[in-house]
Formats: C-alpha cells, sequence, structure tokens
C-alpha cells in the first residue's frame, strides 16, 4: 500500500452489500487468459496460422477487444463475439472462411475450460475479501463474463466459500453498465435501497457509470494508481486500501 494515500473507508452502518467485478478486479484476467491462449496454441497446433504463441496471443487480443467494445452495450450478441474473436485472427492469418469457421467452434469452448482452470489473483484481492467477511458484509459478484467460465474461474481461484451472490449479464441477457443488470442484482439480494449496494471495479465505463447511473456507491479500482478525476465515483484506488469500519 502506498501510505502517503488515504485509506477508502467502507462504512458497515451505509452498506448493506458489496458487489465486485470479476475479471481484472478480483481475478488476474489478464495473466490467466494469456496463459490458456499459449496452451491453446500449442493444444490446437496454430503454428501454421501464426509464427510464435505472442503472434497468436496479439492478434487475438486485436479483434478481441474491439469485439468487447461492442459486445458491452449490446451492439453484437455473445455467440458473434465468441465465434468472431477466434475466427477474425485465423481469417486474417490465411485461413479459409470454412477452415476458420470449423476451427472457431473448437477453439471457444477449448480455451473457455483452460481459462476455468487458471487461479491467479489479482494482489490483494483476497484480503479484501476476507476483510469484507469479516465485517459481517456479503459479497457479489457482478460480471459481464460468460456462465460456463465465471462460475469455474471462481471456484479454482478458491473464492467460492466467500461468494454470497454470483449474478452475471449472462442471467438476463444484458450487460454492465444497463442499469438493468443492476436493479436485476438489487431484486436478487433483497436489498432495495440502491444507496446500500457498493460497487468495486475496474473499468469505469461499464462497472462505475452503471453502479452510479444506478445509484449505486462506485469504487473504481485502478491498479497502482490512485488518480482519475474524470469519475464521478466515490474514490479510487488500489484493493488493499480498502478499510471497512
Ligand atoms: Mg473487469
Amino acid at each position: 500500500m502506498n501510505i502517503s494515500e488515504p485509506p477508502i473507508i467502507i462504512d458497515t452502518n451505509k452498506i448493506s452489500i458489496v458487489w465486485l467485478d470479476l475479471d481484472d478486479t478480483l481475478i488476474d484476467f489478464q495473466a490467466n487468459s494469456l496463459r490458456a491462449l499459449e496452451k491453446v496454441y500449442h493444444l490446437q497446433q496454430l503454428s501454421c496460422y501464426f509464427a510464435s504463441p505472442q503472434e497468436w496471443i496479439e492478434r487475438y487480443h486485436h479483434y478481441n477487444s474491439l469485439l468487447w467494445k461492442d459486445y458491452a452495450p449490446g451492439r453484437i450478441t455473445r455467440e458473434y463475439l465468441k465465434m468472431e474473436r477466434f475466427r477474425m485472427p485465423l481469417m486474417e492469418a490465411g485461413a479459409s472462411l470454412d477452415k476458420a469457421t470449423a476451427l472457431s467452434e473448437i477453439l471457444d469452448p477449448v480455451y473457455l475450460s483452460l481459462l476455468g482452470e487458471e487461479k491467479q489473483l489479482v494482489p490483494g484481492a483476497r484480503d479484501l475479501l476476507v476483510k469484507i467477511k469479516n465485517a459481517g458484509l456479503p459479497i457479489g459478484i457482478l460480471s459481464n463474463g460468460f456462465v460456463e467460465v465465471q462460475h469455474k474461474k471462481i471456484a479454482s481461484a478458491g473464492m467460492k466459500d466467500m461468494i454470497d451472490i454470483v449474478v452475471l449479464s449472462d442471467d438476463i441477457g444484458v450487460n454492465k453498465p444497463d442499469v438493468r443488470l443492476f436493479q436485476h442484482a438489487m431484486k436478487v439480494s433483497k436489498e432495495m435501497h440502491p444507496e446500500r449496494h457498493l460497487m468495486i471495479g475496474d473499468n469505469p465505463d461499464t462497472d462505475i457509470a452503471g453502479a452510479i447511473a444506478a445509484g449505486w456507491q462506485a469504487i473504481h479500482f485502478i491498479p497502482n494508481s490512485s488518480v482519475n478525476p474524470s469519475l464521478l465515483c466515490s474514490s479510487t484506488g488500489e484493493l488493499d486500501r480498502i478499510l471497512i469500519k
């Protein structure tokens, strides 16, 4: 913890439930995805399309991040994203449409299965969960990730016993930042006062903008940085600066 930065206090008199984003807030998605994609490269012999695992991963990430920008606001479907993030780099690398389509149908479940087995957490994640539990507050996960992999990731990372509620965008087919997903989470948790919900997440456009639009409290988690003046949320900072009173 940077001792020059003041702690971020969660007041248990004002908050009834703490919701956490999963990928890159609790789980180190970047590291886990990198390892899973490298395994995919070797298992599926992608060396005939890409000279190295690094080249494959770079082209996959290029298309995946473009597709997620369209997926979060609902401009494309999950099925389109899941297919195209593999098919686009394969076709760019010279695979025919038929070959790229057939291979993508295999790569999607293989990648998600391998990703679900990875365990790397964000520094401070487990300590934060313990602090919240010890303060007697329930913990929810609120994630845009896919239902077939998010529960597996939570179990692989050893967090299952610490999480009280898991709400996924897949549950109702609506993604963060759409307030309907936050309202759905309120119904599931049976706490209907929006200001008593706190969202902690790394993505300002989905986690934080959505929480604020729904009337929730929000903490924007920014690894290794604590300043983002453009955001209107309660606080910004690293996970280990969050204290509970
Ligand atoms: Mg995230």
